[in-house]
């Protein structure tokens, strides 16, 4: 009936405003958390297949004064979809590299932080100042920062990407291709783009077990790295049998709760600690 219709109208909508009005709380909480300076950074140790950690990637970190912890799979999109990614991802970049120049100040082998960067950061004109600053205001010396950047960049204009990576290796910085092999893949961007690194995704990863095709496509994508003079980095490595796959294969590095979750910089630390001890 045209009652039952309205009320259905009526439903929808409210629940429409539910969710906008979550949004809208969630960004207004982001605001606050910049003003607060509630961001931390989180670091997960990429390590060769010796056992060595020769890098870790940052990944940032919420301190909600009631809600603990929340990861930023929960706000990166409102992030994104509010413009505050900016602010926050600045953020992000300065804290991981004044963190990886004072742990060279203390004395561990210098090694690359790799920073996570979103599409709208990539898109905006400002970034290669950004990062400038971020390298001067710390003193880290370019080749230590590592920036991840994801194929859906590289497709949505392939002609500013490059331009935008060119600059990116002339101001002295590395670039990885993070999630390799989910988004819109083009073999060309291997080619075209200077890139140093590949990380394959860990869905990919987490298939090795089963012998099911996630095995061939590791191999092959780490043969195929090889052969176009990349780095390859498998992520989520979580057992033994992958550790001894991705050896066999010869991959490069690993990252993945097999050696360590994201860690707090103080745990971090003592983590490198024990590293070079035993
Ligand atoms: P990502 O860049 O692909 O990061 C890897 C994610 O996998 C991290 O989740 C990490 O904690 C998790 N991980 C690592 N090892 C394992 C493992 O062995 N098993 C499993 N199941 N997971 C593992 P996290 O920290 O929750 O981050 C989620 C996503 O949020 C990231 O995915 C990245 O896309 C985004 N992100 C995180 N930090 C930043 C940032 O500072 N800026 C931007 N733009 N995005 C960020
Ligand atoms: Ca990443
Ligand atoms: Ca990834
Ligand atoms: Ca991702």
């Amino acid at each position: 009936s045209k009652k039952q219709g309205r009320n259905r109208i009526q439903a929808y909508s409210s629940e429409m405003d539910e969710a906008s009005e979550q949004k809208l709380a969630l960004e207004n909480g982001l605001r606050l958390a910049l003003e607060r300076d509630e961001f931390e950074v989180h670091y997960q140790p990429q390590v060769n297949m010796q056992g060595q950690v020769i890098g870790a990637e940052a990944l940032v970190r919420w301190r909600h004064p009631e809600q603990g912890l929340v990861s930023p799979g929960l706000f990166i999109p409102v992030a994104e979809e509010s413009g505050l990614i900016h602010l926050i991802g600045e953020r992000v970049l300065r804290m991981a590299c004044r963190q990886n120049k004072l742990w060279q100040e203390a004395g561990f082998p210098p090694m690359p932080v790799s920073v996570n960067l979103s599409n709208k950061q990539f898109e905006q004109p400002h970034l290669i100042e950004t990062i400038r600053e971020a390298l001067q205001e710390s003193g880290l010396e370019p080749k230590y920062l590592d920036l991840e950047i994801t194929e859906s960049m590289m497709a949505a204009d392939a002609n500013n990407a490059e331009t935008t990576l060119r600059r990116l290796k002339q101001i002295g910085v590395q670039v990885s291709m993070d999630d390799f092999g989910t988004g819109y893949s083009s073999l060309s961007y291997l080619n075209r783009f200077p890139i140093d690194k590949l990380k394959i995704d860990q869905s990919f990863v987490r298939d090795i077990a089963h012998e099911s095709s996630g095995a061939s496509i590791v191999a092959t994508i780490v043969a195929m790295s090889h052969h176009l003079g990349l780095q390859v980095i498998a992520e989520g490595v979580e057992t033994q049998e992958q550790i001894d796959f991705l050896r066999d294969k010869k991959c490069d590095l690993v990252q993945g709760y097999y050696y360590s979750p994201p860690l707090p910089p103080d745990d971090f630390e003592r983590y490198l600690q024990n590293m070079a001890r035993s």
